[in-house]
């Protein structure tokens, strides 16, 4: 089995990433990857299960000691993704995502030139708002900053390698697999299988 596939999904909250990442992970047995973050847990949220939630202290001195592979600021709190279990995982031929903003996904993809980029989007920004006011989590100016924010990152789009429309959680998901399994196909993630044919004459 060859090297599993450095899987980053970005798009803007709303966009349903985590449930497509959920799905990737408990019904097609991809790994993810738990950030380190400064920034304070929500309700229900666990220590080494959604975050390693984690002071400014101690974050800066991952960053110190080279343990992360890549590392941004968003809304005043680090984030960062800790590089030893990535690189444990593609080894072992796994698949890995790293559902991450955009900052943080164009460092990996310059050190990872093989690292596939999607970005996620609801089929339009008025469903993204309808999403969001679903939610019911947010007030309308917390809304409007977000889809400002949407806006903003989808001028990074052309960086990406693809764009998946999370019209249905089922559809993407599938996109997402078909997009992995096209990728460990391809022939220069392989370069020994040209040895596998050779000697092989009736
Ligand atoms: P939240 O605070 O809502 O959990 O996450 C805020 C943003 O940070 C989201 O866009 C999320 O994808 C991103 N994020 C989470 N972990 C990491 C990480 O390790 N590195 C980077 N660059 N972004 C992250």
């Amino acid at each position: 089995m060859g090297r599993g596939v450095l899987l980053i999904i970005s798009g803007p909250s709303g966009s349903g990433k985590g449930t497509i990442v959920e799905r990737l992970v408990d019904e097609l047995g991809y790994s993810v990857s738990i950030s380190a973050t400064t920034r304070s847990p929500r309700p229900n949220e666990k220590h080494g299960v959604h975050y390693f939630f984690s002071t400014v202290e101690s974050f800066e001195k991952m960053i110190e000691n080279g343990e992360l592979l890549e590392h941004a600021r968003f809304c005043d709190n680090y984030y960062g993704t800790p590089k030893k279990y990535v690189e444990e995982q593609l080894e072992a031929g796994k698949n890995i995502i790293l559902e991450i903003e955009v900052q943080g996904a164009l460092q990996v993809k310059e050190k990872y030139n093989d690292a596939v980029l999607i970005f996620t989007m609801p089929p339009t920004l008025t469903e993204l708002r309808r999403r969001l006011e679903n939610r019911g989590t947010e007030d309308k100016a917390t809304i409007d900053k977000r889809i400002k924010r949407a806006e903003e990152e989808l001028e990074y789009l052309p960086r990406y390698d693809y764009l998946v429309i999370n019209d249905t959680v089922e559809r993407a998901v599938k996109d997402i697999d078909c997009i992995v399994n096209a990728e460990r196909m391809k022939c220069s993630r392989n370069p020994e299988l040209k040895n596998k044919f050779k000697g092989d004459v009736c």
